[in-house]
């Protein structure tokens, strides 16, 4: 694993307080992986009380006082594919994941990303590195530890090269500054050095796509349900599965009714 630098080794602080701190819903994932269900919005009571505004003046105001009739309707308007009542209910996950996790993931349109910037930080300084399941494919090893060795060889050159180059881009810069030579300074103390910026912008283009990433996904229950049924499956990629496998589990960990009744309706992975 390559060096940490100093942005890298805060957020494997945050990721070992996040687990500490919150160790029902954060779970790590190989070495540097990491996902965490932070915050949720709404529960069983906001797909119900949404779905019978249509019907019924009646509210449930709690979980625990919900009756047979309101469990029956739930699972109908789970195994009958209901949809808007489930966009009613928000869940706010923290991933760490590999670039080329995220570019599968992202695609999932019907979602909010915020995520890490090389533009105005430098790389996390940790890359992928397949473990032995990852590299299995019914019993066979599509890869040796030999061949791992020198991938691994290989992503620690790419990131002291971007190490390296970067520091010689801040030397430069620095020296061209104190020589009075650069015309576009920050005029505004707090903004960022658009000399700096601008290397690390091209920089990035040399990033693997093994390198981490951090991501604020916020979801609705609708829209996690079609990520669990895509991306839980055998045909799913092994690392994003591992992911969503992992999110699934924090998801019911969270609701076990709700986790319950969707798998009673059949759709629910595993
Ligand atoms: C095994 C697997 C292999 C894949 N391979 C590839 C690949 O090679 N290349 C690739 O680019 N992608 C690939 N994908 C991604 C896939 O095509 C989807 O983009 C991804 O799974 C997100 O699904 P989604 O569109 O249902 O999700 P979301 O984007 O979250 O959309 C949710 C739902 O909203 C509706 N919706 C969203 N946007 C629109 C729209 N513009 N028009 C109409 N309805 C909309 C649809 O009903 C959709 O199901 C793969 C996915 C899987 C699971």
């Amino acid at each position: 694993m390559a060096t940490f630098n100093e942005g890298t080794r805060e957020i494997a602080e945050e990721i070992d307080a996040r687990l500490r701190e919150n160790p029902e819903f954060s779970r790590r994932l190989g070495e540097f992986g990491f996902i965490e269900l932070e915050d949720t919005w709404g529960d069983e009571t906001t797909i119900l009380n949404t779905a019978r505004v249509s019907t019924s003046n009646r509210r449930i105001r709690r979980v625990e006082d919900l009756t047979e009739k309101d469990r029956n309707l739930l699972f109908h308007l789970l195994s009958q594919h209901h949809g808007t009542p489930f966009e009613t209910v928000y869940f706010r996950f923290r991933f760490i994941a590999p670039i080329f996790v995220l570019r599968q993931w992202v695609k999932h349109r019907i979602s909010t990303w915020n995520e890490f910037s090389m533009r105005y930080r430098k790389p996390i300084s940790a890359y992928y590195v397949p473990d032995k399941a990852a590299v299995t494919v019914e019993g066979f090893p599509v890869l040796t530890p030999d061949q791992i060795d020198r991938y691994a060889a290989l992503m620690e050159e790419i990131f002291a090269f971007y190490e390296t180059e970067y520091q010689e881009a801040c030397r430069r810069i620095d020296e061209a500054a104190s020589d009075g030579r650069l015309s576009g300074e920050k005029k505004d103390p707090a903004a960022r050095n658009p000399y700096r910026a601008r290397a690390r912008e091209l920089l990035r283009s040399a990033m693997p796509v093994s390198a981490y990433s951090d991501v604020y996904w916020t979801v609705n229950f609708r829209s996690l349900m079609n990520f669990f049924d895509l991306r839980t499956k055998e045909n799913a990629q092994y690392e994003i599965r591992e992911y969503a496998r992992t999110a699934y589990d924090l998801f019911a960990r969270k609701f076990p009714l709700l986790s319950d009744l969707y798998k009673k309706a059949g759709n629910a992975p595993g």
